[in-house]
């Protein structure tokens, strides 16, 4: 059987502790057969070397996340698989900037993350406040517009939380059902996964991204899954794998899916 944790912090990202090494041995003590490491990519879309020191590893370190990242596959061969992979920003008009920075590495797998939602984060500490200030209806029909670009780019082989904005409890309007059903098709159209993660029973909303309603409409257009913690602390690894599993499997699942050097594979459930 094939378990597996696709969305995996380090400590490069300034928000995540321990070692990268104790990530994969908990991924193994947990029953993993396969673990892909996926840090913050390097915010390329913000200025300066190293705009949020708290939010994603400098530029200067990526070098040295993949080489990390590549001892730890061979070190662990046999044992469990250790996947290259990377949680990269989608930013809107910067599409070539981040296929330039991710061009040089073999990656297994890359996420494709939209944490930047007119004009700031949609998910910080202080992001919550947003609703009442600019409108929820407004944010998620952002989100969920850049959401169907970051898709249809080209650049991700998986789309991570896929109703992020609702971390702090705000759920999605319904007037927003269309900019949802548009970001639904655009992931099938563009033949991206999502993940089922577990880090959003660890927020605020209490639920797996996406929730049980925009997961079963996934599934139900076609759309490949692979199942996810958001580790940032090596306790994380697999934390909550029970409930994405079950969340799937309610949602009509029959399959997940894994990477190897950006090629999927399916696996029943
Ligand atoms: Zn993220
Ligand atoms: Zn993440």
């Amino acid at each position: 059987m094939i378990v597996t944790d696709y969305h995996v912090h380090t400590a490069r990202c300034g928000h995540a502790g321990g070692a990268t090494r104790d990530y994969v041995l908990h991924g193994l003590s947990r029953g993993l057969t396969e673990i892909a490491i996926t840090d913050h990519v390097p915010l390329y879309f913000l200025p300066g070397e190293d705009p949020e020191p708290g939010l994603a590893m400098v530029r200067g370190e990526l070098p040295g996340y993949v080489e990390e990242v590549l001892a730890l596959r061979e070190e662990f061969r046999g044992r469990i698989d250790v996947l290259l992979g990377i949680e990269a920003d989608y930013a809107e008009g910067y599409e070539e900037t981040l296929r330039a920075l991710l061009a040089p590495y073999d990656w297994d797998v890359v996420l494709g993350s939209v944490h930047f939602v007119a004009g700031d984060w949609i998910d910080a500490p202080s992001s919550g406040s947003r609703h009442e200030k600019e409108g929820s209806a407004h944010l998620w029909a952002e989100y969920f517009r850049l959401l169907a670009k970051a898709a249809a780019s080209g650049l991700f082989d998986v789309m991570t939380h896929f109703d992020l904005p609702k971390k702090f409890g705000h759920h999605s309007p319904p007037e927003c059902a269309a900019a949802e059903a548009a970001a639904v098709e655009a992931a099938r159209v563009a033949g991206v996964a999502i993940e089922v993660s577990s880090a959003g029973l660890r927020k605020t909303v209490g639920e797996e991204y996406p929730g049980p309603r925009l997961l079963a409409r996934l599934v139900a257009a076609g759309v490949p899954l692979v199942f996810s913690s958001d580790s940032h602390a090596p306790a994380e690894v697999a934390w909550g794998r029970e409930q994405v599993v079950s969340a799937a499997r309610a949602a009509g699942a029959t399959e997940h899916v894994t990477f190897r050097k950006r090629i999927r594979t399916a696996h029943p459930l």
